[in-house]
């Protein structure tokens, strides 16, 4: 009979990102298995340190910042303007957004108190700030945020607690350029990741009802986007048509960097930069 690696050893190998024969790999003895182990842990050890010492070293900034960097530029360049809003939200934004007890998205909500919660999504706080820019500043009109999003998740390779939503809004885009815009501004920011390969889909969104999903090679659902005139615009005074596309960050990262664990490049005290922090 043979045996395979222990979960103890295949979840320490996978936590520090070794890919290789972990499943398959087999052994006549548990002492075979335990020198196997100790050096597959040894050399994916020295590849930790080695990505830590060049962040230290060299880099020193993680390629989430680096990302989230990179693309607020881009997106300057094309003429949108960042805002940033806090991560403390009220229930009547989320309310505003159909976001009511009933709704399934709500048990994914983390509630500070009866009154407030931590952000799920950037789409609220974007709307009330655009709204007042609409006040003094004429259509067409271009915001983004970048900035954390939090939601109960039953954590798997894709689902962080925490995440780096980047939401981008073109107020104002003629109803019969909507779709052709979308598929432009998909392409203006997967470029400058850079993500080459990807699909559209279609996916219905509890949210915003039908709409496309923006997905990679590999089918993970990198961004949603939606357009408008929409049934939530009225609760927000706003009547105009428009395009909004919402990515996450970390999933942008682990596509690009052709990885399993979207919490290596997450915020963490864990892993740092796509490298495990223990590794001692
Ligand atoms: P999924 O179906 O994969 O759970 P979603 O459709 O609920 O995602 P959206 O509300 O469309 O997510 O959020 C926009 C984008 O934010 C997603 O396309 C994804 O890239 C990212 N995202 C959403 N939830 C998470 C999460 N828990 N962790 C990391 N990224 C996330
Ligand atoms: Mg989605």
């Amino acid at each position: 009979m043979t045996i395979t690696f222990s979960e103890t050893q295949k979840n320490r190998l996978t936590d520090l990102g070794w890919k290789d024969r972990l499943v398959t790999e087999e052994f006549e003895t548990a002492e075979q298995r335990e020198k196997a182990y100790k050096k597959i842990e040894k050399a994916a050890i020295a590849k930790n340190r080695e990505r830590l010492l060049r962040l230290i070293g060299e880099t020193h900034q993680p390629q989430l910042c680096n990302l989230e960097q990179n693309l607020s530029a881009c997106l300057r360049e094309q003429g949108f303007t960042q805002v940033t809003t806090p991560s403390i939200i009220s229930k009547v934004f989320l309310e505003r957004m159909s976001l009511d007890e009933a709704h399934p998205l709500n048990r994914q909500v983390f509630w500070l108190d009866q009154k407030t919660c931590l952000r799920p999504m950037l789409a609220p706080n974007l709307y009330a700030v655009s709204r007042q820019i609409m006040n003094f500043a004429q259509t067409p009109l271009k915001i983004f945020e970048i900035g954390s999003c939090f939601r109960k998740e039953s954590e798997g390779k894709l689902h962080l607690k925490e995440f780096t939503m980047l939401n981008l809004v073109e107020w104002g885009t003629p109803m019969e350029e909507r779709l052709e815009r979308l598929k432009e501004l998909a392409d203006i920011v997967l470029r400058a990741v850079p993500i080459r390969d990807y699909y559209l889909e279609e996916e219905f969104s509890q949210i915003y009802g039908d709409a496309l999903d923006i997905v990679s090679r590999e089918g993970i659902e990198l961004a949603s986007t939606s357009m408008g005139p929409h049934p939530l615009d009225s609760a927000w005074k706003i009547s105009c048509s428009w395009v909004g596309i919402g990515f996450g960050l970390e999933r942008l990262l682990v596509c690009r960097e052709e990885d399993e664990g979207i919490h290596r490049y997450s915020k963490s005290i864990s892993f740092l930069d796509g490298a495990r922090l223990n590794i001692k």
